[in-house]
């Protein structure tokens, strides 16, 4: 489970090798450590990177893969380095040929452990760095490395300023148009194919001209098995050509759909809170525009395109051979091309309004299917039902009008394709009596005015899907260039590990598109290891200040600051590593209990998940439970009770020993023993770490030694705990643990 198998071409060498990673022992991280099991190619990677002058933090490092577990391979370390500005090449190589030039290079060695290899003595010692030794630099001799190298290393230079962004791969670029850019080759392939097989389909045609004209007349079998040959020979060619063209199509879309694929999902995750527009359904169907998209882009509609300039050499063949019948399709062409041109615009406008009706429909259907039980108890379905019908009605209405006019234009178009075949026999015929064409000549113009013509049969169509390309293209652009929280070109201070002081300097704040401030100039320090509580009214402010502690808003005006530090500066992976944190609306993913707990942390251990599960009260649930920690877990946590989902929300904050715990009601659905017992649990735990509780509830009090009381997004009391004794705290019912506070 700890291997990761690399397989790496790079500077020639075809590599296979097992990478073992380290197993960090227990010990390793006891409370308070803090989460960073890092591996040692991770630690070189982040030495190296620092002493080239490129800084990269461990959240840019972890960003760089999807992987399972966390552990970073060989793969994801050349991406991860290139991101940083540093190339990278991984191969075989001898440790005897490494000297000044070749540094600095990591060393793999056996057993996963790696060193940096900064400098090579005159004497032949080398100088490297060694992850478990610390952070000075020290000596060995090649002898010695010798024993435990594996061969194999991964050589880096910073790459000059103006390189970067070049090289930033995936990242660079329009998220659209470069992508494309990348698959020219494959496209200039297509193109290619497409003209050959326009020439190749001359033959046909030709070869009933001669047929007709020379054989015919003289009998001549002998030439007639000379050009069937020839023309079969050209009709294989054709065959093949159009084969390879598809592939040509398909493989640009495969690597397109990957590469776009890769760079939304990456925007979604990045994008800023503030930023989203629209509901969950707009959006996600607006992502889905993106098969619409790449459909476009790599089907055989854009070798229509190509087809169109072949048009003039058609006529320009059928004015050689049929002498004035050429002017049946020269007249023909206008009149096809000036329909299809014509109803564009009222294509163009019904596409951006389905594409709306798409949005809307998709909004409905999700809010249903998220929220049924809610709309069956409060029984909600009829208005739904009416959500849903007008949805679907405007978009029947819009599809309707939008295929009458394409209808329209594709009957004009096949009307004008049949009319022209029918002119040019009936003026064929004149010609011919009157000598100025042949048999062979009229029935091959008839053949070529068809393949003339065949092209823009398709053109209205085409048109058509190259508007809701552009709607789709339109939308999904506005969500690429949505704010990020990790701009190009942004370079952030590296925070592996937060102190844990938190400030707050008069921030203001108001939601998106919202005319009232939510926070109105608040002001704070928590120092760290303090424990703090967040009272106040609902709607007060509470859970908003908990947001901007997480950088998942920015405020309007004033500086959230952790150690002293602007967190917009901070990597918001840094960041949200080092803040563990319960929101106020529990969240939980489909997959098993011990996935949803682990799921933030880097590569956490089973004696991670058990102790966090334990202290959590996880535990207390889940031994009971036949299926244990593997319990599977639908969409939002179902299957669990609220309490439990909860308790599962805690453990996940605590499971990567943060130096920080943030948590908004974590015990609002427990009952009154399972919160004792927590209580009692996070006491001990979280004797030395920063602790902010947003809370309604008095017996969290016990947590705390501050309380901050926030009223109507201002700070209206700040002090010690004590202070509430003078303040008016009246416990409304009998159960003493679950008073209300009223401050
Ligand atoms: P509670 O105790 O009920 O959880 P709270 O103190 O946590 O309340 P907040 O969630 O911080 O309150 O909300 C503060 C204000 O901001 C409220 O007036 C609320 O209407 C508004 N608000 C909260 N979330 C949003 C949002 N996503 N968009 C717009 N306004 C919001
Ligand atoms: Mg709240």
């Amino acid at each position: 489970m700890m291997d990761a198998s690399v397989n790496v071409q790079n500077d020639g060498t075809a590599a296979d090798l097992r990478i073992a990673r380290p197993t960090p022992a227990p010990e390793d991280h006891g409370p308070g450590i803090g989460p960073n099991q890092t591996t040692a190619l991770e630690k070189c990677l982040l030495h190296v990177a620092a002493s080239l002058d490129r800084p990269t933090t461990l959240a840019s490092l972890h960003a760089a893969h999807s992987g399972g577990d966390g552990g970073l391979d060989i793969r994801a370390a050349i991406t991860a380095a290139e991101r940083a500005g540093i190339q990278a090449g991984f191969g075989k190589r001898k440790l005897a040929d490494f000297d000044g030039t070749l540094s600095p290079a990591i060393l793999l060695l056996d057993r996963g452990r790696a060193v940096v290899l900064h400098d090579v003595r005159p004497d032949g010692a080398l100088v490297i760095y060694d992850p478990d030794l610390g952070d000075a630099l020290g000596q060995i001799t090649r002898d010695k490395l010798a024993q435990t190298y594996t061969g194999y290393a991964l050589l880096m230079r910073a790459l000059h300023r103006d390189d970067i962004t070049a090289q930033r791969i995936g990242r660079s670029g329009h998220w659209f148009w470069s992508t494309l850019a990348q698959n020219r080759w494959a496209y200039a392939q297509v193109i290619l194919a497409a003209m050959l097989a326009n020439f190749l389909s001359l033959s046909t045609s030709l070869f009933i001209m001669v047929v007709y004209d020379r054989v015919l007349p003289n009998e001549a079998i002998e030439s007639l098995i000379a050009l069937t040959v020839g023309v079969g020979i050209a009709l294989f060619f054709d065959f093949l050509i159009k084969s390879l063209r598809a592939g040509f199509i398909d493989r640009a879309g495969q690597r397109a759909d990957m590469a776009m694929g890769r760079r939304i999902f990456d925007q979604l995750l990045d994008m800023q809170m503030g930023a989203r527009k629209g509901s969950t359904g707009a959006m996600a169907s607006t992502l889905r525009e993106f098969e619409t998209l790449r459909e476009f882009f790599t089907s055989a509609t854009l070798v229509a395109v190509v087809d169109l300039p072949f048009i003039v050499l058609f006529i320009g063949v059928v004015y050689l051979i049929g002498g004035p019948l050429a002017l049946v399709p020269a007249i023909a062409v206008p009149v096809v091309l000036i329909v299809g041109i014509a109803v564009q615009p009222v294509l163009a406008r019904l596409a951006e309004q389905s594409f709306a009706d798409g949005q809307s429909k998709q909004s409905v259907l999700v809010e249903t299917v998220v929220g049924l039980e809610t709309i069956k108890s409060v029984g909600a379905s009829r208005r739904m039902r009416a959500r849903w019908e007008d949805a679907i009605s405007r978009q029947s209405d819009h599809g309707m009008k939008s295929r009458a006019v394409t209808q329209f234009a594709i009957n004009a178009t096949a009307f004008t394709q049949q009319a022209a075949q029918v002119m040019i026999v009936f003026y064929g015929v004149f010609l011919i009596t009157s000598g100025e064409a042949s048999m062979g000549a009229l029935i091959a113009s008839v053949i070529l005015t068809g393949r003339t013509l065949a092209p823009l049969a398709q053109l209205a169509q085409t048109l058509t899907r190259l508007n809701q390309a552009r709607s789709s293209y339109r939308s999904l652009n506005a969500l690429m260039q949505a704010d990020s929280e990790r701009p190009e070109g942004q370079s952030w201070i590296s925070r592996p590990v937060l102190e844990g002081e938190i400030t707050f300097q008069d921030v203001h704040f108001a939601y998106p598109d919202q005319a009232v401030d939510a926070l109105r100039g608040v002001s704070f320090t928590i120092k760290p290891g303090e424990k703090v509580a967040i009272l106040g009214r609902i709607g007060s402010g509470k859970s908003t200040i908990a947001r901007l502690m997480l950088g998942l808003y920015q405020p309007k005006q004033g500086a959230v600051l952790v150690d002293g530090i602007d967190i917009r500066q901070i990597d918001p992976g840094d960041l949200r590593r080092n803040v563990g944190s319960v929101l106020q609306d529990v969240w939980l993913f489909s997959g098993t209990v011990r996935e949803n707990i682990s799921i933030g942390a880097i590569r956490p251990n089973d004696t991670d998940i058990l102790k966090a599960a334990r202290l959590s009260g996880v535990e207390d649930f889940i031994s009971k439970h036949p299926s244990g920690y593997d319990l599977v877990l639908a969409e939002r946590g179902e299957g669990l009770s609220g309490g439990q989902r909860q308790a599962i929300s805690l453990a996940r904050a605590l499971v990567g020993h943060p130096p920080i715990v943030l948590m908004d009601e974590p015990t609002s659905s427990m009952d009154v023993q399972n919160e004792a017992a927590v209580i009692k649990n996070l006491k001990q735990e979280l004797s030395d770490r920063t602790m902010v509780v947003v809370t309604h509830r008095t017996s969290l009090l016990e947590l705390v030694d501050r309380i901050i009381v926030i009223d109507n997004g201002k700070v209206s009391m700040d002090g010690p705990k004590s202070m509430l004794n003078r303040a008016t705290v009246r416990p409304r019912a009998a159960a003493g643990a679950d008073a209300e506070l009223r401050v």
